[in-house]
């Protein structure tokens, strides 16, 4: 079995659009990137554009570089973040006041590169 799903998801990530698998056989969108689907393990999908619009579900303040590509960043919030779609992403939480990570703040997409470059799907608060 093919792992492209990966390449393809970086590959949207790098025109600055978030792109999620959508099951074709149950419809379920799911994150992070996965062969399978958890509900009816399914392999068809096709890939659906969401508007990187969502919910702080939780969120924390690190001072060391557990992501080393976040490392220029300390320190940096992580965050459980509900998209409208009703997807769950964690993600790094980044231009933001990290002292009001709050679960019910608004939070939208912004892609920001990584050492090499590569843009990272990652969110800011908006409210
Ligand atoms: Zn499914």
């Amino acid at each position: 079995m093919s792992d492209s799903y990966q390449e393809e998801f970086w590959a949207y990530c790098a025109r600055q659009e978030l792109c999620l698998q959508q099951c074709e056989n149950c419809g379920e969108l799911r994150y992070p990137p996965a062969a399978l689907c958890a509900h009816c393990l399914s392999e068809k999908f096709i890939w659906q554009s969401v508007e990187g619009r969502g919910t702080l579900i939780s969120g924390v303040v690190f001072h060391h570089a557990f992501r080393p590509e976040l490392a220029d960043r300390i320190p940096y919030g992580i965050g459980l973040v509900e998209l409208n779609e009703g997807v769950r992403m964690v993600t790094a939480i980044v231009d933001s006041d990290l002292s009001a990570l709050t679960a019910g703040r608004k939070v939208s997409l912004r892609f920001i590169p990584d050492r090499n470059g590569r843009l990272l799907p990652c969110f800011r608060i908006v409210d």
